[in-house]
């Protein structure tokens, strides 16, 4: 069984742009994705979809078994960074990592305790009543990661998501994403242009080709970890 199967995915957006052409590529569960190319070709595309939020042209893409936009109306089991970071503007930073714990149940002040923990992780300790509007762009996207690591869903979409980031937070996050990914059995989708990034992180690892957006092969990553 599949996390996702994306089955000759094609995408032409509206000016006309061809993004991706004949993409196939079925992700089993719990395996570590990472979509490796050149900028422009089709690698938020893909990840766009995957999550439901733009709609292929052609083929089809499953996500455990039913259509993206099902499973983006029906759960919370899907978690994604973007570049555009998507807070709730009206809750402060504290309340939008403890958010999604708070929706699967469970004692707030564990969902506290965690939410705080990965805002200490991403360096936004003394931010936790901010608001998402009086950060910067940066920090809204560590805002976005601290979220997605608290939440541990069953799929978690990330678009780049640590390209912004100093060394040493990178390093910290891209440890700690490893651990869960690890832990809970999660499956991700990774976004990345970083050769290095995507060995050190991924079970397997999708090359595309710049045009026309096709999968150029997919490569599998023996882990150096049991
Ligand atoms: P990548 O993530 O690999 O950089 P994208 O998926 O962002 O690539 O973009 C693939 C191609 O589709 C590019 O040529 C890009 O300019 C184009 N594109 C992306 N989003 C849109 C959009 N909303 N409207 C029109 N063209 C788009
Ligand atoms: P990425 O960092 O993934 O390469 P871009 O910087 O190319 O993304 O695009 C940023 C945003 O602009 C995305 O939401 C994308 O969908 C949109 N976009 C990209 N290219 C185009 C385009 N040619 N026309 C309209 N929107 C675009």
């Amino acid at each position: 069984e599949h996390a996702i199967y994306f089955r000759n995915v094609g995408k032409i957006y509206q000016t006309g742009t061809k993004a991706l052409e004949q993409f196939t590529l079925p992700v089993g569960k719990g395996e570590f994705v990472s979509f490796l190319g050149p900028s422009g070709c089709g690698k938020s595309t893909a990840l766009k979809m995957a999550a439901g939020l733009a709609e292929q042209t052609e083929g089809d893409i499953m996500v455990f078994g039913q259509t993206p936009q099902a499973i983006l109306k029906a759960s919370n089991d899907i978690g994604f960074v973007f570049q555009e970071a998507n807070l709730l503007p009206w809750r402060r930073v504290l309340e939008n990592v403890m958010l999604p714990l708070e929706l699967r149940g469970g004692s707030k002040k564990e969902i506290k305790k965690e939410a705080i923990r990965v805002l200490e992780m991403v360096g936004l300790k003394d931010y936790l009543t901010a608001y998402p509007r009086q950060l910067s762009g940066g920090m809204r996207m560590r805002v976005s990661i601290a979220r997605a690591l608290a939440a541990k869903p069953k799929l978690l979409l990330m678009d780049e998501p640590f390209a912004a980031l100093d060394e040493l937070t990178r390093q910290t996050l891209q440890r700690e994403l490893l651990e869960i990914w690890q832990r809970e059995h999660m499956t991700v989708l990774f976004v990345t242009h970083n050769v290095y990034e995507a060995v050190f992180l991924s079970s397997e690892i999708a090359v595309m080709s710049s045009r026309p957006g096709r999968l150029s092969s997919v490569i599998d990553i023996d882990l150096p970890y049991p």
